[in-house]
């Protein structure tokens, strides 16, 4: 019976791995440069932390995470990074440290989606957040690395949407207007946002039904009813934006919809990518922290879909650089000169130098054609006659041509 690939996972294979390498060195790179520090949290939660965390009037949380039990415990693997970041900030009292507390994190997240492309079962995340700042400077510090790394990756036609959402002062009067709005259509919005009138009428603007979409049109907007406080963050946002040189656009209708975000939401758009077109989305989330169980702690992030990027970098036609091919291959003819070459072998790997030899017992002419496959720079061929002179042939791949040499002045060689 042949096993296949669980629907909406990949295989990563080494024609592609460099490429996740590559980004996964900038993300890196990146993250230093701003001082963010890497934060690892286990694959799976407690359910009821995304419950809390992303808010179980979400669709993430009522239709797409892969919840299992065991020993009558209801386990979740991660749909998303941020909640494993605040339960474990919580948990190890991070909130002692000195602030702001800054991490990122690079992880697979599962959510059970539709297929589509850049949408997947299992996709990547890389994510970072600044917990102790209620000051702008930290979302202007947030969108501004994402800004400086898809820039920094050659991507410069991308959209930065930015809205406020208000904060629980100003979103009472707000969803009282919204729900106002929706009434007199209640009966026919989907069930699914009849479910969230209620509780979370705001994520109905988010709905992707097309009754709820058309019900919605010209509903009240939230940044129209921003309280002073929320107004004059979202001025010094823009400001800071502004100083930075960081173009962007203010669209209202974007909704991070929880009771835990506040203020800023924001999204990075790519033209390259059709339907699926955010490829960073994030927020101000001041509230989460208490909500979980900790302190007052206001904290602001975003996820960047990983796949999403290499989809933009491939239409894009921007070359990821392919690692070198290795250094030296050793083939050898005869049984003497098969024990020195892997010797040898061990002896140049150990100086730093990548080598391949032959480990399938190959004849000398297979051996050679696999050296030509392998990309390697050099090859060195070892025959009985030779290693009693002391010499092998010395062959550079990139001009075919060859010469005798002695062992000894091998790595001078090669060095050069
Ligand atoms: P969408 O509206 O596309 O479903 P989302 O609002 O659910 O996105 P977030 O929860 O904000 O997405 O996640 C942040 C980023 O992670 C997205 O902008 C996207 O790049 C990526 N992402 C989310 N879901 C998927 C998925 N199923 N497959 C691949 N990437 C994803
Ligand atoms: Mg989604």
């Amino acid at each position: 019976m042949i096993i296949n690939i669980p629907k909406g996972t990949k295989d990563i294979l080494p024609s592609e791995s460099y490429k996740w390498q590559w980004l996964e060195s900038r993300i890196r790179e990146t993250a230093a440069r701003y001082g963010f520090k890497e934060i690892r949290t286990p694959m799976f939660e407690h359910t009821e932390l995304f419950a809390r965390g992303i808010g179980d009037t979400t669709d993430v949380v009522q239709k797409e995470m892969y919840t299992f039990e065991i020993a009558e415990r209801s386990l979740t693997l991660k749909p998303e990074g941020t909640a494993g970041v605040v339960r474990s900030y919580i948990e190890n009292k991070l909130y002692a440290e000195p602030q702001p507390g800054k991490y990122f994190y690079i992880i697979p997240c599962f959510r059970y989606e539709k297929m589509q492309k850049g949408r997947q079962r299992q996709f990547h995340q890389f994510g970072i957040e600044i917990f102790g700042s209620e000051n702008m400077m930290a979302d202007a510090e947030v969108i501004g690395l994402a800004w400086d790394f898809l820039t920094g990756l050659g991507i410069t036609d991308l959209k930065l949407h930015i809205n406020s959402i208000g904060c629980p002062n100003c979103r009472g009067e707000y969803r009282k207007a919204l729900q106002d709005f929706l009434r007199p259509h209640y009966d026919e919005l989907s069930e699914t946002s009849k479910g969230r009138f209620e509780k979370n009428p705001m994520r109905i603007l988010d709905s992707k039904d097309p009754d709820d979409k058309k019900f919605s049109e010209g509903a009240p907007r939230m940044i129209d009813y921003l309280c002073d406080e929320c107004k004059a963050a979202f001025e010094d946002l823009k400001n800071d934006l502004d100083a930075l040189g960081i173009p962007y656009e203010v669209d209202p209708n974007i909704v991070r919809g929880l009771d835990y975000y506040t203020k800023t939401a924001f999204e990075f758009i790519s033209e390259d990518l059709g339907a699926q077109s955010t490829v960073c989305g994030g927020g101000r989330y001041d509230h989460l922290v208490e909500e979980v169980g900790g302190p007052y702690t206001p904290a602001v992030g975003f996820g960047m879909g990983l796949e999403r990027l290499l989809l933009i970098l491939e239409a894009k036609g921007i070359e990821i650089p392919k690692p070198a091919g290795c250094d030296v291959f050793i083939a050898t003819l005869g049984e003497r000169p098969k024990t020195f070459g892997l010797k040898f072998a061990k002896d140049l790997r150990a100086k730093g130098y990548s080598v391949l030899t032959d480990v399938m017992g190959r004849g000398l002419k297979a051996q050679l054609k696999y050296a030509d496959r392998s990309d390697a720079r050099y090859t060195v061929v070892i025959g009985d006659d030779e290693l009693e002179k002391g010499v092998v042939t010395l062959r550079d791949m990139d001009n075919s041509t060859q010469k005798e040499i002695a062992i000894d002045k091998i790595e001078e060689e090669i060095h050069r």
